[in-house]
């Protein structure tokens, strides 16, 4: 027991965000309690950005068993699915685009949160995390309105020399289909090809625990993980922690105790104290606190269609980062003495955000539910963007391990990201009563068929602007590695079943205790 401490956080990326931000009182104590390392800006693959994608299944990764498809017809369970196992959390495993979210959906937000969480009032702390850098003065000035002070520095993605063509090449082909292009898009609207933003700067990743350094208020324990929250009078008093030796320890916090292990682990903590549907708990022998049936329910990812084309040679990042030889011996000599080349980059340089609206009006299933909700669009009623398409100019397989690398040549990956998908019933529940074993998630992808639908149109209409958009057309060559079966409905439906990941759900960074209410209630 330590009666000093005033609050108890779990060392996440909205967890380290809270207890930075407290910690600037003085006056109070803050325990951080964290099961991953501590010093995650220790370790070259976390800092250096191009090497992000061999973080998924490492030591930091939680790697949870996923359930990502059960629908009656098809079902599918697989491992790894990635999350942050660091202080910083996912914010040091993720894919660093800095991206806020459309007005509207914000707006959405009210209905749950109350007044306080509309566009206009939540927007300043979406600008309050970052720093804003433009150091070579390429884009407009009144970008820094995105950050200015905050403890991470974020600009836009490196523009590598190695990979102008294929830039040049993807801007053209988006503006040949009549799409616009944008620089920003955290004003509340989201729409065009972006130069996207990354929390990366000077050929480092930063992550939410810059948020603790300096303050000698916060108390990190690492290698620890929660095992039970202590509850007295309907409050949590504090926490019981399995500490690194196995050993039991027992805090109890002056204030407040604050819950932010992720989307997965949260409600697993939850139900182990006692709150949570009835029934369930009462099956691991978990004795029932508050019945609160809604806890690890109403779990919302966004699916993505993860897919790869052969690239004329030149114009990918392969040889300078996947493969042995010359290239990848300069790519790894420039970062080591230099800070400089292709390991800077964050590898996603542009990123669309596209409608597709002339095409779902095609489909009679699109059609009749968007009569049904009023002659709204489903999929993004006030306009939000359909879908975020990453353009990757390398094969990658942290989004496709099933496939092996390519041996040779150079490739694109395209990942097509759903970003409102209807399927909203996932669910986190407990597999034991072990502290230690990973919760039962069940991501319950393309629960409504609509969903396969708009992601085959989704596909479709990326496959078109590369395939036959100016510049593109003249680059791109054959799928990998096998032909995408663009032209049967019914095989595309089935081929997205099978291929479709996880995307990690990248509009919540620094925002995920919010999604965590939301799986509560
Ligand atoms: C691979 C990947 C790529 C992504 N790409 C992007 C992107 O490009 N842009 C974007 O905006 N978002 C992206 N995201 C999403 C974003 O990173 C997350 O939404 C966000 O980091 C979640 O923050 P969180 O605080 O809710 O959870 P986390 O950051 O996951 O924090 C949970 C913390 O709790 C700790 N913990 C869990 N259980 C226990 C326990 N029992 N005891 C002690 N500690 C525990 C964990 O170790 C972790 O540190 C990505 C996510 C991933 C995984």
């Amino acid at each position: 027991m330590c009666p000093a401490l005033n609050l108890h956080l779990l060392g996440g990326t909205a967890g380290c965000v809270v207890a930075g931000r407290l910690a600037e009182n003085p006056n109070v104590n803050i325990l951080v309690i964290e099961a991953g390392i501590t010093n995650p800006g220790d370790v070259d693959a976390i800092t250096t950005p191009a090497r992000a994608f061999e973080l998924r299944d490492s030591k930091y990764d939680w790697a949870y068993k996923t359930t990502m498809i059960d629908r009656p017809e098809y079902t599918r369970i697989e491992k790894p699915n990635t999350r942050g196992k660091t202080l910083g959390g996912s914010s040091c495993l993720n894919y660093y685009t800095w991206i806020p979210g459309s007005a509207a959906t914000f707006d959405d937000w009210a209905e749950f949160g109350g007044d306080e969480w509309t566009w206009d009032k939540c927007r300043e702390y979406l600008y309050k995390p970052a720093t804003y850098h433009d150091d070579k003065g390429l884009f407009a000035p009144e970008l820094k309105y995105i950050g200015q002070g905050g403890p991470l520095p974020v600009s836009h993605s490196d523009l590598l020399p190695e990979t102008a063509g294929f830039r040049d090449a993807l801007t053209s082909a988006w503006v040949s289909k009549g799409e616009e292009l944008t620089d920003d898009v955290h004003n509340g609207t989201m729409r065009g090809l972006w130069k996207c933003l990354n929390s990366i700067y000077n050929g480092k990743r930063s992550s939410s625990w810059r948020y603790l350094v300096g303050k000698p208020n916060v108390t990190v324990m690492g290698k620890s993980n929660s095992k039970r929250l202590l509850i007295e009078n309907g409050n949590a008093v504090g926490v019981e922690v399995i500490g690194p030796d196995g050993q039991e320890h027992t805090f109890h916090a002056k204030h407040e105790v604050i819950v932010s292990s992720g989307v997965f682990e949260s409600p697993k903590l939850l139900m182990l104290s006692g709150i949570g549907p009835q029934a369930a708990l009462a099956q691991f022998g978990v004795d029932t606190i508050i019945d609160s049936p809604n806890v690890g329910q109403n779990l919302l990812d966004h699916p993505i269609l993860p897919h790869v084309f052969r690239l004329k040679d030149g114009y990918g990042l392969d040889n300078h980062l996947l493969r042995a030889g010359l290239e990848k011996d300069a790519a790894v000599s420039a970062y080591r003495w230099k800070n400089k080349g292709p390991l800077t980059s964050g590898l996603l340089e542009l990123v669309g955000l596209p409608r597709i609206d002339e095409r779902l009006n095609k489909i009679p299933e699109y059609v009749a539910a968007k009569k049904a909700n009023g002659g709204l669009d489903p999929f993004g009623p006030a306009g939000q963007p359909h879908f975020e398409i990453d353009f990757v100019p390398m094969f990658s397989d942290a989004f496709q391990w099933h496939i092996p690398a390519p041996a040779r040549g150079e490739y694109m990956t395209v990942i097509v990201d759903l970003l409102r998908p209807l399927s909203k019933t996932g669910t986190v529940t407990l597999n034991s009563a072990d502290p230690l074993e990973q919760p039962k998630v069940n991501l319950n992808f393309f629960a409504e068929d609509l969903d396969i639908v708009a992601m085959r149109e989704g596909v479709r209409w990326v496959d078109d602007l590369l395939m036959t958009g100016e510049g593109m057309k003249e680059i791109i060559g054959e799928d990998y590695p096998w032909p995408m079966p663009r032209h049967s409905d019914e095989a595309m439906n089935k081929m997205i079943l099978e291929r479709s990941q996880t995307g990690f759900r990248k509009f919540v960074l620094f925002f995920e205790c919010f999604r965590f209410c939301c799986v509560l209630s």
